[in-house]
């Protein structure tokens, strides 16, 4: 009996945003709105996500002694999370800098902070947490051996989810541990780099979601989801390659969609969905996730799930 349906290893940020009519060039000040705080970061949003459909859910994360990390350790109680595994200090609380223009284009600056600073001995520290936990998963906001700690330290029969953001090249072991591995199409691209080579010729990666699927695959997980946006996810396994349309839904911010995706994925895998079960849920609360603005905001309720 586990605790716990997911523990989020990851990241946990501030996000200050500011609207300008203009982005600053270089050695240029401009002028912009109010600023608005919002909690953020990857690993935080995806506790937010899991706990708003019902799951037991609980964080494991860094942030600072200060105003932003009590930020987010309210939004994250707000919404349900067991935030005991939720350590404070070592550094100031990640912060996202967004600059957003009327177009809606963005440019970011990341301090990722106490992010940083959460090690592979925090995780070993934790070995209660993840071993109460049936699914864990953990993004890339966090240095990489700390989650190849996390590999090491589940317990036998949990299931570890991965969604490698920011992309970086992943050590076998963590490859091999996924089930499922997460990717978005860019996250897929710099995933397979040279591997995503089409028919011999040398830096052209194959237009073809499926192949990227077949070829992420052969890199080791046990299972893979590509994302694709408004064009919905495909999920691929040993079993084959199924593509899984988007629900329809007007965009209004498509802002933490992928974390809203991959934490209900998750949770449904624990519960014991299939894969193309849980993706085909996840895509409903991804759907949903872009029809509000802002990220953790915008996150929807299994009711809401349900009237989509
Ligand atoms: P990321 O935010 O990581 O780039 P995606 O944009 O691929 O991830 O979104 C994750 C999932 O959210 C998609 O697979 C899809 O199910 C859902 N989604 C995202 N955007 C839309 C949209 N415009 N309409 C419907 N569903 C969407």
């Amino acid at each position: 009996m586990y605790d716990y349906d997911l523990l989020v290893v990851g990241s946990a940020n501030a996000d200050l945003v500011i609207g300008v009519e203009r982005r600053p060039g270089a050695g240029e000040t401009v002028l912009g709105s109010d600023l608005a705080v919002h909690p953020g970061g990857k690993g935080a949003n995806q506790a937010v996500a899991a706990a708003r459909l019902g799951a037991r859910t609980a964080l494991l994360a860094r942030v600072g002694d200060d105003a932003h990390g009590r930020l987010l350790l309210d939004s994250q109680r707000a919404a349900g999370v067991d935030t005991a595994g939720v350590l404070v200090g070592g550094a100031p609380t990640g912060v996202a800098l967004i600059t957003v223009d009327p177009s809606g284009d963005n440019s970011i600056v990341v301090s990722p902070g106490a992010n940083g600073r959460l090690t592979p001995a925090d995780v070993r520290a934790a070995a209660s947490l993840l071993h109460a936990s049936r699914v864990v998963s953990a993004q890339l906001e966090i240095p990489l051996e700390t989650v190849v700690e996390v590999v090491r330290g589940l317990a036998p029969d949990s299931r570890f989810v991965l969604n490698p953001s920011p992309p970086r090249p992943l050590p076998p072991e963590v490859l091999a541990a996924c089930d499922p591995l997460i990717v978005n199409e860019h996250e897929a691209k710099v995933l397979l780099g040279e591997d995503g080579v089409e028919d011999g010729v040398e830096g052209s990666v194959s237009d073809a979601p499926e192949d990227w699927a077949r070829l992420l695959l052969a890199k080791g997980p046990r299972s893979v989801v590509v994302t694709l946006g408004a064009e919905g996810a495909l999920v691929a396994s040993a079993q084959g390659v199924t593509r899984l349309p988007a629900v329809k839904v007007t965009a209004v911010d498509t802002t933490g969609a992928g974390d809203a995706f991959t934490a209900a994925l998750a949770w449904r895998l624990g519960a014991g969905s299939s894969l193309a079960e849980a993706a085909a849920y996840a895509s409903r609360v991804g759907a949903a996730a872009v029809t509000g603005q802002g990220a953790q905001d915008s996150f929807p309720t299994a009711a809401e799930v349900e009237a989509l």
